[in-house]
């Protein structure tokens, strides 16, 4: 395992920032500049014939944005990173970087939906197809893997049924068979899970939600192991499709991160004390979380991940009637898709965010109709229980009245 040059909790605070190059500003300055002039034609020149350091144009690269690769970088263990306008634009990149016309990527049992959407674009478009799989052990992966098989792209915890994957299991496959993985680390956050130590060759996050952490910013971070492969998709897939992060989003991130450990841990002491209140209401059927023993793939959660999270999914007694009386009475508690913010946010995926994966995909995934999703935010737990509570209680007593 690569070694960081400061813990986590230090790297996302002062990582990638030296205020002796900017005036000594405590707090990283933003560059709100599309381009940037050079003293003469030859410095110009010399900049893009990459023979001397410096900014060019925004898309490019931008003083602002650059600490922040640099600070991602560090607290994913990677040697390199890229930052998008998007978790999606950071999805595409990639997925364009690793292949061509007739390959084969191999996926997760779940994927987030838009980027289930891109693939299906890109199998109708230029024959690069894809197939969905569950990855738990070494023979489940061999079996899956095709001859056009470039790379296994996964989540874990899946969206939104927190099946896992077995990332050791992969990544033992994937060298043999020369494979590069990709993992989606939005749902842990890189202080929960590191994918790149356990042998990953690329990270990416929706930035959108721990990472900033506010629900004012989408973005997209991508973490590679290797750094001649970041700089090459700096230079083609990145400055040519163009989905980069604006200065503004990239300060804005800075001052999300710097409290990442600290909102984590709260996520996660929330997430444990709601979770022991839903296991007690009769109102819920079944409940998904990776810490809870009672989860299939416990020991592989325990083995990849710190903690459990902040996201908790569950079943309420009933069907899609009963799910949606239920968040209609919440009060405190958001209707919102997206996650990890400070707020808790509920959403319905049969309905929302899965609603355009077909019935029977959804089932086979074990997204049900009753299933909703909770990401739990900052606020008191006290706040948060009693009004799960008063909700479960409404929802039954109006569904008795109709
Ligand atoms: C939100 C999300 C994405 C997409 O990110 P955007 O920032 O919305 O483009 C990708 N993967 C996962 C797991 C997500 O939750």
């Amino acid at each position: 395992m690569k070694k960081q040059n400061m813990k986590m909790e230090t790297a996302v605070i002062h990582q990638g920032y030296d205020s002796k190059v900017h005036h000594d500003s405590l707090a990283t300055p933003l560059y709100q500049t599309s381009t940037f002039s050079f003293s003469n034609a030859e410095e110009g020149e010399n900049r893009f014939a990459g023979n001397s350091e410096g900014n060019i144009y925004s898309r490019l690269g931008n003083p602002t944005v650059r600490v922040l690769e640099e600070r991602m970088k560090e607290i994913e263990f990677g040697e390199g990173a890229l930052a998008f306008g998007s978790g999606m634009a950071a999805v595409s990149a990639i997925l364009v970087y690793l292949t061509k016309a007739g390959d084969h990527v191999l996926c997760s049992r779940g994927i987030y939906g838009c980027t289930f959407g891109l693939l299906e674009i890109m199998q109708e478009k230029y024959g690069i197809t894809h197939s969905l799989v569950s990855m738990t052990t070494e023979e489940e992966i061999e079996q899956a893997i095709q001859p056009e098989t470039v790379c296994i792209f996964l989540e874990t915890p899946i969206n939104p049924t927190m099946e896992l994957v077995n990332l050791e299991a992969v990544v033992a496959v994937a060298s043999r068979r020369g494979i590069q993985v990709v993992v989606d680390n939005t749902f842990s956050s890189p202080y929960l899970q590191n994918p790149i130590c356990m042998g990953a060759d690329f990270v990416l996050h929706s930035a959108t939600k721990y990472l900033n952490g506010h629900g004012d910013v989408v973005g997209g971070i991508l973490v590679g192991k290797d750094k001649e492969e970041i700089a090459q998709l700096r230079k083609t897939v990145q400055k040519d499709m163009g989905g980069i992060m604006s200065p503004f989003d990239a300060w804005l991130l800075l001052r999300g991160l710097k409290t990442l450990h600290v909102r984590m841990d709260r996520h996660v002491a929330n997430a444990k004390k709601i979770l022991a209140f839903l296991q007690k209401e009769r109102s819920v059927k079944k409940i998904f979380y990776p810490f809870d023993p009672s989860h299939p793939q416990y020991d592989i959660a325990v083995k990849q991940m710190r903690e459990g999270g902040g996201l908790i999914s569950f079943e309420v007694e009933g069907g899609k009637k009963e799910a949606q009386a239920f968040m209609n009475a919440l009060s405190l508690i958001k209707i919102a898709v997206s996650l990890g913010d400070a707020e808790t946010l509920i959403q319905h995926p049969a309905s929302m965010t899965h609603a355009a994966v077909p019935k029977k995909e959804r089932d086979k995934m074990g997204i049900s109709d009753s299933l909703v999703r909770l990401s739990v935010g900052l606020e008191h737990t006290d706040d948060l229980i009693s009004d799960l509570a008063q909700a479960f209680e409404k929802a039954k007593l109006e569904l008795q009245e109709i």
